[in-house]
């Protein structure tokens, strides 16, 4: 059985371009090499993309005029387009709606601090798994992010920053999406984002988060790279997280920090948790004790969010008071927690409006101030 490449999955017929960033290292390799160039080249193209941050070939000024031209014809770089940037008033969490090539449209995020710029990624059209408190559940699935468009949505940013003397120091995996149901794409965007002859981002910067897909949990912790592993958990046990995310059904919450344990242990990383409190359901003190008797002897932090109010659900996120009460009970039972604010939930595109707002559509994005 012959195996099928990038390559032949990109043969462009007459009109087709080629998509580079959907190419691993050694696939743009081999398809410049079929270009009837030297492997060399490949090397400089692949710099121009992911160490210069080219948007286009015209400044690739070590390939020959005609490579240039030649790849002008037949080749994109930019496939996804910005409709729409929302702006917080502070001016640090700058968040963007695109346009994919089919018309579907993502959102992601950019958070600047003192010493640090993240970025918030989305890697699917919508979700399947239908948690009940977020918007990007609401709307259903439409469909998988490629490698490329995952990986775009992080150039864009990298070279707003660089133009004002900037870079990307972390990524997160917290934007539209399961990043563990399109496992190969986001993979493949890790290991460009983290090669040391382009992007050159310690896999340490990087944070994947999931709803607590089991299996994806276990083939993360077989990976080489480093990568953090936030669990999106919101409750201490079984019937109360389904309740919020059905995928409990399938992945129940025992099992689930069995393998959190296993990651810890295999990765030698804390893993973090994060718990979206919503007023009265998930808040309690007792609570707070059960999700402490759940994590113990884990080494691992707990993130507090105050639930965002969605249209069309019930939930409220908690009070002041009742998520401190919270934090205090967990720490007091020596669970590290601090409790985290939502970026952006100001600029009205807080929670997915934003590309709720665009005719059609529907979505959510929820990146976390850490
Ligand atoms: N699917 C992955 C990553 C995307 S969601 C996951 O579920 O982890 C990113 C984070 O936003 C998750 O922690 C999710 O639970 C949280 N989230 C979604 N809707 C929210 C809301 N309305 N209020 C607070 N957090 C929310
Ligand atoms: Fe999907 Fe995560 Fe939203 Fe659940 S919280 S519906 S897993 S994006």
């Amino acid at each position: 059985m012959t195996r099928r490449t990038a390559i032949d999955e990109q043969d462009p017929g007459a009109g087709e371009r080629v998509a580079l960033l959907e190419f691993t290292h050694s696939q743009l390799q081999d398809w410049v090499l079929s270009q009837g160039q030297p492997r060399y080249r490949s090397d400089q193209l692949y710099s121009w993309l992911y160490g210069s941050l080219a948007p286009d070939f015209e400044g690739m000024r070590n390939l020959p005029q005609s490579m240039r031209q030649r790849l002008g014809e037949m080749a994109d770089i930019q496939r996804l387009a910005p409709l729409q940037d929302v702006l917080s008033s502070d001016g640090l969490t700058r968040k963007t709606l695109f346009a994919l090539s089919d018309g579907e449209t993502i959102e992601s995020v950019l958070m600047r601090y003192e010493e640090r710029n993240t970025v918030c990624l989305s890697t699917q059209v919508g979700c399947s798994l239908g948690c009940t408190f977020c918007a990007t559940g609401h709307s259903g699935f439409t469909r998988n992010l490629s490698a490329g468009e995952i990986l775009e949505q992080t150039l864009y940013f990298a070279r707003e920053l660089r133009e004002e003397g900037h870079r990307i120091t972390n990524v997160v995996f917290m934007g539209m999406g399961e990043p563990l149901m399109n496992y190969e794409a986001t993979w493949q965007a890790i290991e460009t984002l983290t090669d040391s002859r382009g992007f050159n981002l310690g896999a340490r910067r990087i944070t994947i988060s999931t709803v607590g897909i089991i299996p994806g949990i276990e083939r993360l912790s077989g990976e080489k790279l480093q990568v953090g592993l936030a669990v999106s958990l919101h409750a201490p046990d079984d019937e109360l997280r389904k309740t919020l995310a059905p995928i409990t059904r399938r992945y129940p919450v025992k099992k689930l920090i069995a393998a959190c344990r296993t990651y810890f242990e295999r990765k030698g990383r804390r893993v973090t948790f994060e718990y979206a409190l919503v007023d009265r359901l998930n808040d309690s003190l007792q609570q707070a004790a059960q999700l402490a008797i759940l994590l113990e002897g884990l080494l691992c932090h707990v993130n507090l969010i105050p639930l965002n109010p969605v249209p069309g659900s019930p939930w409220r996120g908690s009070s002041r008071e009742r998520v401190r009460g919270f934090h205090r009970k967990l720490n007091r039972l020596g669970v590290n927690s601090t409790i985290r604010l939502r970026r952006g939930t100001e600029i009205e595109a807080g929670c997915g409006q934003l590309r709720s707002r665009w005719p059609g559509r529907q979505g959510a994005q929820n990146c976390l101030s850490s």
